[in-house]
């Protein structure tokens, strides 16, 4: 079976790039199951076109395994090698892993860019359900997930027509989007179609199911029978898989801080964690300065932007990160696509950088950045500065970022180690008064610091704020 990938964007040889294999090159990989192919049968800046192609050996499949229970000769003689099935997910995700989970060494800046793409399948199986016709099920799997659908039906057999039709279909799925998420909803959709797998379902389906759904699974009409079918109708899986998709959705943050929990106490008298006091707080600081245009820099998967939204003094909002992956989580979690439309009016979500010059973001009246710093490289934060102080220039700026003095209070973190793995430097309280004092006298703004969180004697409070607000200008 046959999985061809296609882009026309320019130069359209990036694809290779994306997808970790040279245009230039045949390359053979074995798998438990036979042999996987990947070449390209036209290169060029125009048009590029990448095939996967699986050489499954029958025997190879049936040897060692009693798990085929349709009798002997099915064991040899049936559809796997020429569908696409399970098989073609396995082949994907040991070809094209690096692009599965959208990682790119040479194209970094270039993974997260939606591109045309045309993915065609030679041949996919597909069952219908009941009430659900086979090209109707195709519709409802892909259409949602936004894919231009041609499908064609093959004859079972073209010589004798009276047979009538197979439940064999080419299908071509064309839409501009990222190869890695191109290849998610194929890994796994494919095997949802036949809705039979060759190994054993186990309970790190349910994560494979999750992880590679993350971004759009709990948003698609049809999860629940792509869960069930995906799991081969295993009952306690497809229970626990849908549970944490629901359970996704409704999701609250996870804090970023270890906890010092030590029993887990029930939701009505917990503590408000870390992250929802400094959301909090934030707010508060917002409100007060009398805004009304908003922008969240670096609002990741977007927790303070459903406050803002909860609150009408605000009348536009902005949420800007660089992470592609958490905005589309934002974009979910905020249910952005079943909004009313005044709502809707009200939000918007963007992609960029916090050290580029982006116009963007000129206008607004405060601006918020959450536990972001901390993230950036200390030699870009003179950029940072200017791109928020300088240029976008908003009355109001509400920064907040921890305060290390404090993590010796966290028994469970080592000493010396900063909260998070991607933390750049994380600041004392006179460091952070140092370099925000300095901001605020360069760039002409007044600035107050407030603590974040429980305060101990020694050490302050977890988290600190600072409030920037512009200074008069003549
Ligand atoms: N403000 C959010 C997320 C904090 S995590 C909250 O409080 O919940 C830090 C976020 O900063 C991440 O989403 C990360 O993608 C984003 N980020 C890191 N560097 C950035 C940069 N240079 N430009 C924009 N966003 C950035």
């Amino acid at each position: 079976m046959l999985l061809t990938i296609s882009t026309t964007h320019k130069p359209a040889t990036e694809l290779g790039y994306l997808l970790h294999k040279h245009p230039d090159r045949c390359q053979t990989f074995h798998l438990a199951f036979g042999k996987a192919h990947v070449f390209y049968p036209e290169a060029n800046d125009e048009r590029c076109v990448s095939c996967l192609l699986l050489d499954v050996d029958p025997v190879g499949l049936v040897r060692g395994k009693g798990n085929w229970k349709d009798g002997l000769l099915d064991q040899y003689v049936n559809d796997r090698p020429f569908v696409a099935s399970s098989l073609m997910s396995v082949a994907i995700s040991q070809v094209f892993g690096s692009a599965l989970s959208g990682k790119s060494k040479e194209r970094v800046e270039f993974v997260d860019q939606e591109i045309p793409l045309t993915a065609r399948i030679d041949v996919l199986p597909v069952r219908g359900a009941r009430n659900v016709s086979p090209g109707e099920m195709l519709e409802r799997m892909f259409g949602p997930l936004g894919y231009a659908i041609t499908a064609t039906r093959h004859p079972l057999d073209d010589k004798f027509p009276e047979w009538g039709e197979s439940p064999y279909y080419s299908v071509e799925l064309q839409q501009s989007t990222t190869v890695a998420k191109l290849l998610q909803h194929l890994y796994v959709l494919i095997p949802v179609f036949d809705g039979k797998k060759h190994y054993y379902i186990g309970p790190d389906e349910v994560e494979k199911l999750l992880s590679k759904g993350e971004t759009w699974l709990s948003d698609h009409p049809e999860k629940a029978t792509i869960t069930r079918r995906y799991l081969s109708k295993r009952q306690s899986l497809v229970r626990q898989a849908l549970a944490r998709l629901v359970e996704e959705e409704a999701n609250e943050s996870e804090d970023e801080e270890p906890s010092t929990d030590v029993a887990p106490t029930p939701q009505t008298e917990r503590e408000l964690s870390l992250h929802e006091q400094r959301l909090g707080a934030v707010l508060a600081a917002i409100r007060s300065s009398g805004a009304r245009r908003v922008i969240d820099l670096g609002c990741g998967e977007g927790k303070l932007l459903r406050e803002l939204l909860a609150d009408q003094q605000f009348t536009e909002i902005l949420g800007m990160d660089v992470s592609v992956r958490s905005l589309e989580i934002a974009h979910r979690r905020l249910k952005l696509d079943r909004l009313p439309e005044r709502q809707r009016e009200r939000i918007r979500l963007m992609h960029g950088a916090l050290t580029y010059r982006d116009e963007r973001l000129a206008n607004f009246d405060a601006a918020a950045i959450v536990e972001v710093i901390e993230h950036l490289d200390p030699p870009r934060l003179a950029a940072f500065e200017r791109v928020v102080f300088e240029h976008a220039r908003p009355r109001t700026v509400v920064l907040t970022t921890p305060n290390r003095e404090y993590n010796v209070v966290w028994e469970s973190l080592p000493a010396g180690e900063m909260r998070h793995s991607d933390h750049r430097f994380e600041w004392t309280r006179a460091e952070f008064e140092d370099w925000a004092g300095g901001v605020a006298e360069r760039f002409g703004y007044s600035v107050r610091y407030l603590p974040v969180g429980p305060e101990e004697a020694e050490v302050g409070a977890p988290s600190q704020m600072a409030v920037f607000d512009k200074c008069n200008e003549v």
